[in-house]
């Protein structure tokens, strides 16, 4: 016989009972699916979409929890991504820490929102704990302060709009948040190098700055930030007449893993009166390591940095923090409403984390970060950290001792750019009879060429299977 779905959860017998056996259910369901190794069932984009389709959209009356969850078993599940595969590695995407899984449901049952004291007593009082845990992890000081968000994007955004609304009001006596962009704002310049994330330039359009406010800086052979032509890019400007707000360190590029010298930037911005923000989304989890802390830089000399857990952290999507040097940076995004966030609260010791946020209503992720870090501990962080840089290094140097390949920047986190010397196609052919095989390896372009790329995050990963992937490259090389 069927339990009737309940509509809410309540003290009632009943309701504990079905809601324990709907969540063993969902339980079992995810469980069988952990048997297939390969990272996606290979079911071809059109025969997908139409068995998708083919599941329609609104029925006039429903069917209830247990049939649902037996269509989403049967039709939907097997074609998710099992990202916990060793097999899966194209993307910053990473496996889930089991513990943030189970995370994930205390937060979703209990469903508490940042934005105000009333609506998450403990979230809050979590949420303000970790972030003074982070700021003093990443070498600020006493004043700094920071808050949770919903990715890297947003946290850079929310750097970005910091940094302008810094520069405006201390250097052009302007305030943009009463007043809106100053009359010289299509002369507003920001710095980054031409392999950071395009999130900048989406920040500088969002923020009405448009995308040819931002300068792209050259690199060099490492991928990295070249600080002459940066500075020379900055002075040049200047004497245009242009405005130099920000520049913005990528620690731990997409593609390379490259990380720029935060000391080197942080001397040039302090020259020309710059905001200095570090995009640390991938390279943040390094802190958690002895061996590999120092390839980060002091990100403490920055006025902002992104962290983004939901990466090499390995917790859930979303999971991301933006930390400033100087809690004051964040006014930019304080306004005070009646109904939520009175001011008189604060006399009263309520903290109302709106006023940090560029969101309103928003998930309870710092108990993620809480649960991981207490379950794992420091060490156990760094043995995940230490043995993803690892892999990456084994990998590549089986691949420049090996003429059929070529690896052009040395890895310093867990990422690997390399190609068989057989040219584009034979580099594309590789990908796509990998992905058919049940393994995802990633591709992009460097110089104008193919390149492939492993994302290496998966602590299960081992020598033996990345031996077993350089093999099975090579034969199909030829294929
Ligand atoms: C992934 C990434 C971002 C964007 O973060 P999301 O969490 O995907 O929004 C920004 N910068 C860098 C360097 C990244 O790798």
């Amino acid at each position: 016989m069927e339990a009737k779905t309940p509509v809410i959860l309540s003290a009632d017998k009943e309701v504990k009972q079905t809601f324990r056996s709907m969540i063993e259910q969902t339980t079992d369901a995810i469980i069988t699916s952990f048997d297939d190794n390969a990272a996606y069932s290979g079911k071809n984009v059109y025969e997908l979409r139409s068995q998708i389709q083919d599941l329609g959209f609104l029925p006039e009356h429903g069917t209830g929890f247990e049939e649902t969850l037996e269509t989403v078993r049967k039709n939907i599940m097997p074609h998710l991504l099992r990202t916990w595969s060793p097999l899966y590695m194209p993307h910053l995407h990473a496996p889930a820490l089991t513990e943030t899984i189970a995370s994930e449901l205390i937060i979703g049952t209990f469903n508490d929102s940042m934005d105000s004291w009333d609506q998450g007593p403990a979230a809050t009082e979590i949420e303000e704990a970790m972030i003074h845990g982070l700021v003093k992890l990443f070498g600020f000081g006493e004043k700094a302060d920071g808050t949770f968000t919903s990715g890297g994007t947003q946290s850079n955004m929310g750097a970005l709009i910091a940094a302008r609304d810094w520069f405006c009001n201390t250097r052009l006596g302007h305030d943009v948040k009463k007043k809106g962009l100053p009359s010289c704002y299509a002369k507003l310049r920001l710095y980054t190098s031409e392999v950071s994330h395009f999130s900048m330039e989406k920040g500088c359009h969002v923020m009405g700055l448009g995308y040819e406010s931002v300068r792209k800086i050259p690199v060099d052979a490492n991928c990295k930030v070249d600080i002459k032509k940066f500075e020379m890019m900055v002075k040049q400007d200047i004497d245009d007449g242009l405005l130099p707000f920000c520049a913005v360190a990528t620690i731990g590029t997409t593609d390379y893993g490259s990380i720029d010298d935060v000391s080197e930037m942080r001397k040039v911005c302090d020259r020309y009166g710059m905001f200095l923000h570090a995009d640390a989304s991938y390279g943040s989890a390094l802190v958690m390591s002895n061996k590999y802390k120092n390839r980060m830089g002091n990100l403490g000399i920055c006025d902002s940095v992104t962290v983004d857990f939901h990466k090499m952290f390995l917790l859930p999507i979303s999971c991301s923090v933006v930390l400033f040097r100087d809690k004051s940076l964040q006014e930019c995004f304080e306004l005070h409403a009646d109904y939520l966030n009175r001011e008189e609260d604060e006399e009263e010791g309520y903290i109302n984390l709106v006023d940090k946020s560029l969101q309103t209503t928003r998930r309870f992720d710092a108990l993620k970060v809480f649960m991981a870090f207490r379950t794992r501990g420091r060490d156990g962080f760094a043995s995940i950290v230490d043995t993803a840089v690892g892999n990456a290094s084994y990998f590549y140097e089986c691949l420049i001792k090996d003429p059929t390949f070529i690896a052009p920047v040395k890895p310093e986190i867990s990422s690997v750019v390399f190609a068989v010397t057989d040219g584009d196609q034979a580099n594309k052919n590789i990908r796509k009879r990998l992905m058919d095989e049940g393994t995802v390896i990633g591709q992009t372009t460097k110089d104008g060429r193919v390149m492939l790329k492993f994302t290496l995050l998966n602590p299960t990963l081992t020598h033996a299977d990345i031996d077993r992937i350089i093999k099975r490259i090579k034969e199909l090389r030829t294929v």
